[in-house]
């Protein structure tokens, strides 16, 4: 079955400025896909770009098997929520809700179903009176929602959905969103720049960055298996430790530099090439005194901030790299370490994860 959306080769220039370089992308019916990235990488033009917002430059956009190049924005089978979700402040939430089913002509009994099942859709039932300054955030996010799913579209462009609501309230949005979007089964796209926000909403990711594509995966792909640095970075916390490879054998490869490290070997890396090895800080953990086993690296703590149920350390190695580590604090004494304190950090070959070096 061909892909729901198939963007192909797509740019857009603002003058001689490229907000959207050669871009190509495909995503399946039903998904909740995620354009990451951060500012001004080009996402929301991308976003407008299926919406019919904005005409791409070259390049060509499919949605449902039909090319859209002449479809006008109106009869796509795609709606658009908004960053600020646009509500008319004079309107009840029901006539938000309703104002699209009004202008496609629906009327009567179908109408008032409509509302009734957006409503419930979105926990809003008995709200249908108020006018939208008398709502939170959190319910003006919903009205929105309901609105842009009134008229059953094929396709959702979300852009920055849950921006405008406080940490709390997006965490638990987040989960709501995620349910309805199960429920209804319509493929969502969310631009966002939060990349926890990315990870908790979405079934794949798109990273973008100036413009280009730089990763399409699973959100555990893109944590545990990044691509490059960017990546790497981009998503979570990250220690870099560049090396040189020395040994090949068994399916796993050792390299020196900075430190001796044993990982696991990848397609394409050979003897004498430089890479770097990315160690994410809740894989690393630290101890007194050496133990068995590769990947022991001695280090001395330089900060360390408690934060209840984890503790934030970084430990400096003999070499100068500086190394992230999250202890978590199930047990007391894990945390137990004091500044300057030499103490040994280590991790398995399969927690480093291997990258070509990058030119710094
Ligand atoms: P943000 O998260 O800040 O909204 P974004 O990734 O969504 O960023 P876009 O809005 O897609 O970024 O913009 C990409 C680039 O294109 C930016 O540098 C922006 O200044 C530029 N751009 C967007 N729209 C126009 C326009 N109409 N005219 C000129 N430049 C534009």
């Amino acid at each position: 079955m061909a892909p729901f959306i198939e963007i192909h080769e797509i740019t857009k220039k603002f003058g001689d400025f490229i907000a959207v370089d050669n871009l190509s992308l495909t995503i399946e019916k039903g998904a909740l896909f995620c354009l990451l990235g951060g500012s001004g990488c080009g996402k929301t033009t991308l976003l407008r770009m299926l919406a019919g917002l904005e005409a791409p430059s070259s390049g060509s956009i499919k949605i449902d098997g039909i090319d859209m190049h002449q479809v006008h924005p109106a009869d796509r089978p795609v709606n658009y929520m908004f960053q600020n979700y646009a509500l008319f402040p004079h309107m009840s939430v029901a006539r938000n809700i309703g104002y699209g089913l009004r202008r496609a002509g629906v009327s009567g009994a179908a109408y008032d179903e409509r509302i009734t099942e957006m409503l419930r859709l979105v926990r809003l039932d008995g709200f249908e009176n108020r006018k939208p300054d008398q709502l939170s955030g959190g319910q003006k996010q919903r009205v929105a929602l309901a609105r842009a799913l009134a008229r059953n579209p094929k396709l959702l462009l979300l852009d920055e959905p849950l921006a405008a609501l406080d940490k709390k309230l997006r965490e638990d949005t987040q989960f709501e969103l995620v349910n309805i979007q199960e429920k209804l089964g319509t493929t969502f796209v969310v631009v966002t720049h939060d990349q926890e926000e990315a990870m908790s909403l979405a079934s794949d990711i798109g990273v973008m960055d100036a413009g280009r594509l730089v990763q399409v995966a699973p959100p555990k792909t893109l944590y545990e298996a990044p691509a490059n640095q960017f990546i790497a970075s981009f998503l979570g916390s990250v220690s870099f430790l560049p090396a040189t490879i020395t040994k090949i054998a068994d399916g796993k490869v050792s390299a020196t530099g900075s430190c001796d490290i044993t990982a696991l070997a990848r397609e394409g890396i050979s003897i004498g090439d430089d890479v770097t090895f990315a160690l994410r800080p809740e894989k690393i953990t630290l101890s007194r005194g050496q133990a068995a086993g590769p990947n022991q690296l001695d280090v001395v703590i330089e900060e360390m901030g408690y934060l209840g149920a984890v503790t934030h350390v970084r430990a400096r190695t003999k070499s100068g790299e500086m190394l992230k580590i999250m202890l978590s604090n199930r047990r007391r004494a894990e945390a137990d370490f004091t500044w300057e304190e030499e103490v040994v950090a280590s991790f398995d070959p399969k927690d480093a994860i291997l990258l070509p070096a990058e030119a710094r």
